[in-house]
C-alpha cells in the first residue's frame, strides 16, 4: 500500500502505511532477515498456484522462509544433498531424519552407543513409546556392528562422526557397506565434525544431521538443526515433518547461523590447529592421566580418523582424564580456569569445557558410564580460536592449581 493513501484514518495508516513496497533497486549482499510469517500475491490465482505447487514461491513461514532457504541451500551444496532442511535445534533435525527412515511399530535402531545423551533418550523415550527399539553398542567395534546388525536386521543404522566425548571418529564407509548389506538407511550426526572436515553423504549416508548450534554457528548466539538427504526421494519426508511437526527454524537464528557458516572454514582450520597443539601439550602432563585426541588414538584408530577428516584436521576437541580420577579434581580444574569457559555447549569461537558425568552422561549410571569410559575425572575441552599459547597457559595454570 502507498504512503500516499492519506485519505485512511490514522489507524488503518498506522497498520499498512510503509509494508509491501516494491522490492528495493540493487540486491541485498547479504540475506535479509525475513520476519514475515505470511506472503500475499496479486491476486488469489498466484496464490492458489503457488499453495498448488504449480509456482515456486512462499505462502507460510512453516512451509519455507527465504532466509531459512538460503542457509538450506548453503548446507545441502556443502554437504552435497539432495535437500536440506532447518529445524529449531539439533534434536529436532534428528527427530526429522529419522522419521524420514519411516520407523514404525517392530522396527529396530541400531545406534552408538557414544551418542549424544540426549539423541538416545529421544530413541529410547520417544520413538520407544510407539514401539520401536533401540540397540545401542560400540561403532568403534564394527565386528559387533555387522553381527548385531546381521542380527536384528535394523531399519537404521545412527552414528556421529567423531563421538563424545571419547572423541572416537566413525568409519562411516564400513558402517554404509554394514547398512547395505541389511537393507538399512545410515544417518550420521556430523555436529562435532562440521562438513568442512567430513561431508558423510559421499561416503554412502543416507542422512547428515547438524546441531547448527555448535560449529555452523560458531558464537554460542543461535540454536537450530538442519538434516541433509542424500536422495531426493527422501525430500518430501524431510519438508512433512518441517511443515507438519513444526520446529522450524526461525529467519533470526537462520541469519545467525547463516553468518556463521561463512566463516567455518577459517574457524575450522584454527580450531583443529589449536586443539593438535593442546592435545599434543598435555599428553605429557604429570596431572593428567590420558589424553583423548583423535591423533592420540591407536594407530587403526588414526587410520579411520585420517580417512573420514579432512586432511591434518582432527577436530576441535580434546578431553582429559585427570590422574585424579575423581569429580572434585575435575571441578577444582574447572574452577580454576580463568580464560576457558565453563559452557554447556561446543563449538564456540571461545574454548569452552564440559564435565561429561555430570551434563552430557549425567542421566546414565555410573556403572555405565564406567563401561563406557566416562570417569569422574574425565573433561571435554571444546578448543577455541583465541592464540594458542594464552590458552595452554590458562590451562596449565588450573592444573597447577
Ligand atoms: N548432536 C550432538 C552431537 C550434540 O552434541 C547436540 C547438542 O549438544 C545435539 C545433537 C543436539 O543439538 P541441539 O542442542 O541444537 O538440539
Amino acid at each position: 500500500m502507498s504512503d500516499t493513501k492519506d485519505n485512511l484514518d490514522i489507524a488503518t495508516q498506522l497498520v499498512h502505511t510503509g509494508e509491501r513496497s516494491d522490492p528495493p533497486t540493487g540486491q541485498p549482499t547479504s540475506t535479509p532477515i525475513y520476519a514475515s510469517s505470511t506472503y500475499t500475491y496479486e491476486s488469489m490465482d498466484l496464490v492458489d498456484k503457488v499453495f498448488g505447487g504449480e509456482i515456486a514461491g512462499y505462502v507460510y513461514s512453516r512451509y519455507g522462509n527465504p532466509t531459512v532457504t538460503a542457509l538450506e541451500t548453503a548446507i545441502r551444496t556443502i554437504e552435497s544433498g539432495a535437500t536440506a532442511c532447518a529445524y529449531a535445534s539439533g534434536m529436532a533435525a534428528l527427530h526429522a531424519a529419522l522419521i524420514a527412515c519411516e520407523l514404525s511399530s517392530g522396527a529396530s535402531v541400531l545406534a552408538s552407543q557414544d551418542l549424544y545423551g540426549a539423541t538416545t533418550n529421544l530413541l529410547q523415550t520417544i520413538f520407544g513409546s510407539f514401539g520401536i527399539k533401540t540397540i545401542m553398542v560400540d561403532f568403534a567395534n564394527l565386528e559387533e556392528v555387522r553381527s548385531k546388525a546381521r542380527e536384528i536386521k535394523p531399519r537404521v543404522l545412527i552414528a556421529e562422526t567423531i563421538s563424545n566425548p571419547l572423541l572416537k571418529v566413525c568409519d562411516i564407509d564400513a558402517c554404509t557397506e554394514i547398512a547395505r548389506e541389511v537393507g538399512a538407511r545410515l544417518i550420521i550426526d556430523n555436529t562435532f565434525a562440521s562438513p568442512y572436515l567430513c561431508q558423510p553423504l559421499k561416503h554412502g549416508a543416507d542422512f547428515v544431521v547438524h546441531s547448527a548450534t555448535k560449529f555452523l554457528s560458531g558464537h554460542a548466539d543461535a540454536m537450530g538443526g538442519i538434516a541433509v538427504s542424500r536422495d531426493a526421494a527422501d525430500s518430501m519426508a524431510l519438508i512433512g515433518v518441517m511443515k507438519l511437526v513444526g520446529g522450524v527454524l526461525s529467519p533470526w537464528e537462520a541469519h545467525e547461523i547463516l553468518r556463521g557458516v561463512k566463516t567455518l572454514a577459517v574457524r575450522m582450520d584454527r580450531h583443529c590447529e589449536n586443539a593438535r597443539a593442546l592435545a599434543e601439550r598435555l599428553s605429557n602432563h604429570s596431572r593428567i592421566g590420558r589424553v583423548y585426541y583423535p591423533g592420540l588414538a591407536p594407530a587403526d584408530r588414526q587410520e579411520v580418523a585420517n580417512r573420514i577428516l579432512r586432511e591434518c584436521h582432527l577436530g576441535a576437541l580434546v578431553s582429559i582424564e585427570l590422574k585424579e580420577n575423581s569429580q572434585e579434581a575435575a571441578f577444582g580444574f574447572m574452577d580454576a580456569l580463568k580464560l576457558c569457559v565453563r559452557s554447556t555447549s561446543l563449538g564456540d569461537v571461545f574454548t569452552g569445557v564440559l564435565h561429561p558425568a555430570t551434563s552430557s552422561h549425567r542421566d546414565l549410571s555410573p556403572a555405565r558410564r564406567r563401561q563406557m569410559g566416562i570417569t569422574d575425572g574425565l573433561v571435554r575441552i571444546s578448543v577455541g580460536i583465541e592464540n594458542i599459547r594464552d590458552i595452554i597457559a590458562d590451562i596449565e595454570q588450573a592444573l597447577g592449581a
